[in-house]
């Protein structure tokens, strides 16, 4: 590292150790939700990444997967990555996986040195190594060039199989629920319960009774939504226009759907997210809420990226 780069490093590093002041002031007790990518599907867009979440609880920052673009949302969101503590990954889609290794590569690079456990379904253990595996030059350089502590024994994945209790620490407790996303086995919801609020996180699911279980009574429920009338015309686009239809109706749930499913879980608050078509601009905010609105008496919002609820 040169001067330059050196001047440039602290003072990034200051204005890191800035924003985290901020950051625990801002916080109180209440818990937090922010959404950092609202958009389905593994296509790159501009207006929406793929699939990710941040629950923040007194300064304890959990991110619920992590699509493409999910660490650079950290930094636009004001969250600061060095105090990233639990990761959760729903399903192995790359919408939603994607950039799992670089989450924790980046609060690596900026400070991360406390425990990291990450909670996913098989093979996570696996993804880990291998991606810890792929970056050893890089991480070895650093070390030994940077003084950053060993990555690996900073991070502890554990796999996640069943439905219920997850893990229980202090100020939350999270637990799953599998859904119904084939080909993809398993897949799964999560609900956060903390002292102020619960949370739950539908993950891609056709419509599911065990999802309307693990949501009832919740205060949010953000739940996955498909705009029926426009998946013509999306798939219209692919290659294999027939078959991505099939994969799509079996495996994720219409805007109608998701309504329905708030309605029978009694939740107070639905958030429509990765939404496909995801940049459709025919499709506004109002025809979601709508569609979600057939069966849900309550509140509907339409997801977009970094939008705090
Ligand atoms: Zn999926």
């Amino acid at each position: 590292m040169d001067r330059r780069t050196f001047v440039t490093a602290s003072a990034g590093m200051l204005v890191g150790s800035w924003q985290s002041a901020l950051f625990s002031r801002r916080q109180a007790s209440k818990t937090r939700l922010i959404l950092l990518g609202t958009g389905g599907g593994p296509r790159p867009r501009t207006n929406r990444i793929a699939s990710s979440q941040v629950i923040i609880v007194n300064n304890t920052v959990y991110a619920v997967d992590c699509g493409d673009g999910v660490t650079r949302q950290f930094v636009a969101a004001g969250v600061p990555l060095g105090r990233l503590r639990h990761i959760l990954i729903t399903h192995h889609h790359s919408d939603h996986n994607a950039d799992y290794g670089n989450l924790i590569l980046g609060a690596w690079m900026v400070g991360l040195e406390n425990r990291l456990d990450t909670w996913g379904p098989p093979p996570l253990e696996k993804i880990t190594r291998a991606f810890f595996e792929m970056n050893a030059y890089d991480i070895d350089v650093r070390i030994a060039d940077e003084g950053k502590p060993p990555l690996a024994p900073l991070v502890h994945p554990h796999e996640v199989a069943t439905g219920g209790k997850v893990f229980e620490d202090e100020a939350i407790k999270v637990t799953a629920a599998l859904v119904t996303h084939p080909l993809v086995k398993p897949a799964l919801a999560y609900r956060f319960d903390t002292s102020d609020r619960s949370i739950v996180i539908s993950g891609d699911t056709a419509p599911s009774d065990n999802l309307i279980q693990l949501a009832k009574g919740a205060d949010v429920l953000v739940h996955e939504a498909m705009y029926l009338p426009a998946i013509d015309r999306l798939v219209a686009r692919a290659p294999d226009a027939t078959r991505l239809k099939q994969h799509i109706l079996a495996s994720h749930t219409a805007a109608e759907d998701a309504g329905r499913v708030a309605q029978a879980a009694g939740v107070k608050l639905l958030v429509l997210s990765h939404l496909v078509p995801a940049d459709d601009p025919t499709i506004t905010d109002e025809m979601w809420i709508s569609a979600a609105r057939t069966h849900f008496e309550g509140p509907v919002i339409v997801g977009r990226d970094l939008l705090e609820i």
